[in-house]
């Protein structure tokens, strides 16, 4: 690969000059302005919009329900510790992905803005599973080895990470439609399976939980992170596209395929993850309603891809959209702005 770019250049950038990816050695690198890409500069602003912080959020009722005997079964507690286990670790593995491979790669100061304030934004959630296990006093080396010691997780993380070795090679060169299509397969698994599919089937759970009024300062926390990570799959998937609109060659009917079997292929392992870590008819869910579910969520981001979709299942959990909704989402971040401010919580 190319060195990572800093590159000043001698000549006035204008905005027509720029370009998704590959700008080393054309133009100038560090000059956010003249924008072109409004749309990720919009992502930026709208991240920052929804800015929070763990410690923010009481975690005092939480603790009191988990520490009751009665508060869950052993069938919830269960499920309730597998959901942090995952995430404890995916969102480092997101975030190390960010920070180690897309930020290096993708060189236009637009989407870098966004980059770093969504790197930022891992930071947070990373925080936010350390608060919350500390909380609750679960035990940390179970809570934070379990994406190595339970099988259907660590197949997940394993999953994503296997795109990233191809990316981090110093050989590796995006200007041509190998290296470029590595690139963008590492983007899908990170953008469209991590934070879009494999995040989900945990999302619901939780939520689940919270229309309960249990666990609501966990659950309140969780629904910030589903804020975020709808705007970092949203910003990943237009970044795909817009790198495939500048580079139409990549996109041949193979490297298509290949897309869809990858994407096919993670549907399965978080079939798998549900079987094995999720609940079976506790809370109104069950597996099967999640698999439709997780089919469902994964059409949505065929045709984000512009893919045809595969699945055609309805989606479950109608209560799941009214949060997830992109227009509630604006009105969500003008009510948390209040909320900011005065410093309320959620109402569930
Ligand atoms: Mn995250
Ligand atoms: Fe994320």
């Amino acid at each position: 690969m190319s060195e990572p770019c800093m590159k000043m250049s001698k000549q006035r950038v204008t905005a027509d000059d720029k370009k998704i990816i590959n700008n080393d050695r054309t133009v100038d690198c560090n000059q956010l302005v003249p924008i072109k890409y409004k749309w990720a500069w919009n992502f930026y602003l709208d991240g920052c919009a929804n800015h929070w912080m763990p410690q923010e959020v009481s975690m005092q009722r939480d603790i009191e329900q988990w520490k009751n005997p009665d508060g869950f079964t052993d069938a919830e507690r269960h499920v309730i510790k597998r959901t942090f286990g995952f995430f404890a670790t995916a969102e480092t593995l997101v975030g190390n992905n960010l920070v180690l491979a897309v930020y290096k790669i993708i060189d236009n100061p637009e989407a870098r803005q966004y980059l770093l304030r969504q790197a930022f934004e891992e930071a947070i959630h990373v925080h936010a599973f350390q608060y919350i296990v500390q909380s609750l006093s679960l035990d940390e080396g179970e809570m934070f080895n379990m994406y190595r010691e339970v099988e259907a997780i660590y197949n997940k993380d394993e999953y994503a990470m296997s795109c990233t070795d191809g990316i981090l090679d110093p050989d590796l060169d995006t200007r041509s439609t190998e290296g470029l299509q590595k690139f963008i397969k590492n983007l899908v698994g990170f953008y469209g399976i991590t934070e879009g599919i494999f995040f989900y089937s945990g999302f619901v759970t939780m939520l689940s939980f919270g229309r309960q009024n249990r666990l609501p300062g966990t659950c309140e926390q969780i629904q910030y992170i589903l804020r975020d990570e709808s705007i970092h799959m949203n910003f990943g998937l237009q970044l795909i596209n817009a790198i495939i609109d500048e580079n139409p060659q990549v996109w041949t009917q193979a490297f298509k395929d290949e897309i869809v079997e990858f994407i096919r292929n993670a549907v399965e392992l978080e079939h798998k993850y549900a079987e094995e870590c999720l609940p079976d008819g506790i809370l109104g869910l069950n597996t099967d309603l999640l698999k439709e579910y997780i089919q469902y969520i994964a059409d949505r981001r065929f045709e984000r891809l512009r893919l045809p979709k595969q699945y055609g299942s309805d989606n479950p959990f109608p209560w799941m959209s009214e949060i997830i909704d992109l227009k509630k989402e604006k009105n969500f971040f003008e009510t948390r702005v209040t909320e900011y401010q005065t410093g309320g919580a959620l109402e569930w």
